[in-house]
């Protein structure tokens, strides 16, 4: 049968890209991990090697050809087969309407602007970054015209990290939003309790911070034999295959829970790369559809169980334990009540559960009147600190501390801000779907018992992989369509209380 030799051709073409990407994912890993300094200038070489490599052999018309040979003779193929030939086709047609001279001019401008963005960011001066803005704009709006949109460029953008997800759906979602959690801050912000904080202030030995998150990842699931945990600058998880998936995590003596919350963050993220099947091992369909369902997992593990009252009554003995003599006049009370403290800052990565989504919003509207041509460069700054002073209270001493302290635009990156939002409300709609499906799984976390809770997320989102979207795997797990309902009802249950609030709708 030709055409299923067609398949099973493509099939090996692919591993070899897979492949290739894998073993750039190792090199990656261990410039964060264990590299040292003087390494650097040749591993950008042997990265950028690889990279053109897999881009090459999967771009090369060959791929094109024995997609259409398999396609032509779909029905010799079983449905996972089936399955993943769609997902390839999807992969390829976007990445061929972009023309090889697009992707090399993108890469130097982007090189140029993320050398400039370092500088600007340094001097906190955003004008040294401005003219390469503006140029990235101009690039991504070239990128969307070669991918094809309706409506508005930035729907070809989001496509890459949210495909499904349209800017007006956005939009709507987080119209209901924003104005609902900049009246919950509001609420917080005048409430008669604050949580007591006071006693976080002492040394955490790093080495029981270690073992605490060492303990907890273990009884989360994290397979300790397909996987391990390192430490770096910047928190990651990365795989290499579904046995092999690996994350990091940063030590600081000065704080508690930074370490302990990054590590459950990090694992809820490889909790879904070793949850694929692993008769899919190799293929497209090991993969997460996007990357806010992606980040709905982290969110779930960190936010709603690792912030949570029973896992904190669960813990708290363990903890003492690891820190002996420290907590003996703290209870889990106090514990949750000062990991859920609520304090509107500056900076996205630092923010509570009540203030992040609104950091992601404004970086959603400003970056769409930038792709839109409504907003000049010249003129984010001035947009940027506006608006954290209306929505947070916050007045921005600095463009580093302002518009210049994430990487993403610096990247050519637009599009990928929502996705982090979209993963709390995603991550809330499904525990919803949890709480319902198990009405006793607080209790089972309780003590200390996560498997009923990873099983759901195995059955409904991990072994589901690349076989439908992300909305469908929302919509198929909990009924709903992706929205913020679930999310703002979380908010009300758990701050209220916490904050001595008179509870609303
Ligand atoms: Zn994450």
């Amino acid at each position: 049968m030709e055409n299923t030799g067609a398949f099973s051709r493509l099939r090996d073409r692919l591993r070899d890209v897979h492949n290739l990407r894998m073993a750039a994912a190792v090199l990656n890993w261990d410039m964060e991990v264990c590299m040292p300094p003087k390494g650097a200038a040749a591993r950008g070489g042997q990265l950028a090697t690889l990279a053109a490599l897999a881009h090459e052999r999967f771009t090369h018309p060959e791929t094109g050809t024995l997609i259409r040979q398999a396609q032509d003779n779909q029905d010799t193929l079983a449905d996972d087969e089936r399955a993943a030939l769609r997902e390839v086709d999807y992969d390829y047609r976007r990445a061929a309407r972009i023309p090889e001279n697009f992707v090399r001019r993108f890469a130097q401008t982007r090189s140029a602007a993320y050398h400039a963005w370092l500088d600007a960011r340094k001097q906190s001066d955003f004008a040294v970054f401005q003219t390469h803005l503006q140029k990235l704009v101009t690039l991504a709006r070239e990128l969307a015209d070669y991918l094809g949109y309706e409506d508005t460029p930035y729907n070809a953008l989001l496509e890459d990290f949210e495909r499904g997800m349209t800017t007006a759906q956005l939009r709507a979602v987080f119209d209901e939003l924003a104005p609902r959690q900049r009246a919950l801050i509001e609420r917080i912000m005048n409430a008669p309790t604050q949580p007591d904080a006071a006693w976080l202030e002492q040394t955490w030995d790093a080495d029981a911070q270690w073992a605490f998150t060492e303990r907890v990842l273990r009884d989360m699931g994290y397979d300790f034999d397909a996987g391990r945990q390192d430490k770096s600058a910047h928190p990651f998880t990365t795989n290499f295959s579904i046995g092999d998936v690996r994350i990091t995590t940063r030590l600081n003596e000065r704080d508690l829970f930074s370490a302990l919350f990054s590590s459950i963050h990090e694992c809820g993220h490889a909790l879904y790369e070793q949850g694929f099947p692993p008769e899919d091992e190799g293929t497209i369909l090991a993969e997460a559809p996007s990357l806010g369902i992606h980040e709905s997992q982290s969110r779930l593990w960190e936010n709603i169980i690792g912030r949570s009252l029973p896992f904190w009554r669960h813990y708290m003995p363990v903890l003492r334990e690891h820190f002996p003599g420290q907590l003996d006049n703290v209870d889990a009370e106090q514990v949750y009540a000062a990991a859920n403290r609520v304090a509107p800052s500056l900076i996205r990565v630092e923010a509570d559960e009540c203030t992040y989504n609104l950091h992601i919003i404004l970086r959603f509207e400003l970056e769409t009147a930038l792709i839109e041509g409504n907003l000049a460069a010249a003129d984010l700054p001035a947009a940027w600190n506006e608006k954290m002073a209306a929505w947070l209270g916050v007045a921005v001493p600095d463009d580093a501390n302002g518009c210049l302290q994430d990487i993403h635009w610096s990247h050519g990156t637009f599009g990928y801000f929502p996705t982090y939002a979209l993963g709390n409300l995603y991550a809330a709609q499904m525990f919803d779907a949890v709480t319902k499906a198990i009405p006793g799984i607080m209790s089972s976390v309780g003590r200390g018992e996560f498997t009923p809770l990873l099983a759901w997320l195995r059955e409904n989102v991990h072994r589901v992989g690349r076989r439908k979207t992300t909305p469908e795997i929302v919509r198929d797990a909990t009924g709903e369509e992706p929205a913020a309902a679930a999310f703002l009802k979380y908010l009300e249950n758990k701050y209220a209380p916490l904050y001595g609030l008179a509870q609303v709708g």
